[in-house]
């Protein structure tokens, strides 16, 4: 296996509307999509799409959902062996996209709640086989803790993407990660420090770099990528001007490129453009993992 994901699994239920609805109101929403995503299952279908070998750790539910997801998972050809079943809801995530591209997203976690420590503990030895842990924040601290412990003592690097920022990181835990993928708003929160410009994004990255940080990757949007580390910092910025049709799950696409390329020896600033390249791809489609492309259709697109 080249990468272990520990992390959640959600099935997303997409309206696409023509404007946010107000307190109170009723609107009409002319479109809608049922999908597989998850901050988790999303980076493991990206890595596994362009020819990871992935294993995943999450949880479903006792619902109509889990097979479904289960499913999905090996039509990716993703390692289900640690897909896990627990009893009540699986994690659902009502997502609203409007005509300008922009999204809101409300996660109810269910059997991603009860992912825990354990569960890391009992898939342990084929974790420690595969040369990168990616974790996010959709799972209980504990275990995402748990899974970092597990990569530093194994010698497994370990990717923190910190999604959704979560109050209790704990710094000393960063500290241990190769890699710390927050987008500006999740390192603002984190930080505590403004990052409206580039220049308090740079500043704000640098006081996790001081506290031992040592890869900082902040996502900018449409912007691309500020990489922040010891030696200093670099703008990688998006090669491609694409027109977004929907943003929902760039940085997931983001991440699941970022590792495959890293876990196939690709050096650190070409993984950084390669990576950028293909979530500005994943704009250009609807939803989130079926705008994610395969080795060949992204060769073709780059090209
Ligand atoms: P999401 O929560 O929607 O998954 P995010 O907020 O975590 O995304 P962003 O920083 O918005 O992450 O985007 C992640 C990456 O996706 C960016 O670094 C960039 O490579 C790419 N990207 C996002 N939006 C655009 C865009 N409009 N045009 C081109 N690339 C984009």
């Amino acid at each position: 296996m080249d990468i272990a994901v520990i992390g959640s699994n959600m099935v997303d239920l997409i309206s696409y509307i023509t404007r946010m609805p107000e307190e109170g109101e009723t609107i009409e929403a002319p479109d809608f999509a049922l999908g597989c995503g998850g901050k988790g299952a999303n980076q493991a279908v990206a890595a596994s799409r362009l020819g990871s070998e992935v294993l995943m750790v999450t949880r479903v539910g006792d619902d109509l959902f889990a097979a479904n997801t289960v499913r999905n998972f090996e039509l990716n050809g993703i390692d289900t062996t640690f897909v896990l079943p627990t009893p009540g809801t699986s994690g659902v995530a009502p997502i609203f996209v409007d005509e300008q591209s922009r999204n809101s997203i409300i996660i109810v976690k269910g059997a991603n709640g009860a992912l825990s420590p354990d569960d890391v503990e009992a898939a342990a030895a084929e974790i420690a086989r595969c040369s990168l842990i990616v974790l996010q924040l959709e799972i209980p601290l504990a275990t995402v803790n748990a899974a970092i412990e597990l990569g530093s003592r194994a010698g497994v690097p370990v990717l923190l993407n910190p999604a959704p920022a979560t109050e209790g990181l704990d710094y000393e835990r960063v500290a241990l990660c190769e890699y710390f993928v927050p987008n500006e708003t999740e390192l603002a929160i984190l930080t505590g420090l403004p990052t409206s410009t580039l220049e308090e994004v740079s500043i704000a990255a640098r006081s996790l770099v001081e506290r031992g940080c040592r890869n900082g990757i902040v996502t900018l949007g449409s912007k691309g990528v500020l990489l922040v580390d010891a030696e200093g910092e670099e703008l990688i910025a998006q090669t491609t001007a694409v027109e977004a049709v929907d943003t929902t799950g760039a940085g997931d696409a983001f991440i699941g490129c970022f590792a495959h390329e890293i876990t196939h020896a690709t050096p650190l600033r070409d993984a950084l453009v390669r990576a950028n390249a293909y979530a500005a791809h994943s704009v250009t489609g609807r939803g989130t993992q079926s705008s994610y492309a395969t080795a060949d259709e992204f060769s073709a697109w780059v090209e």
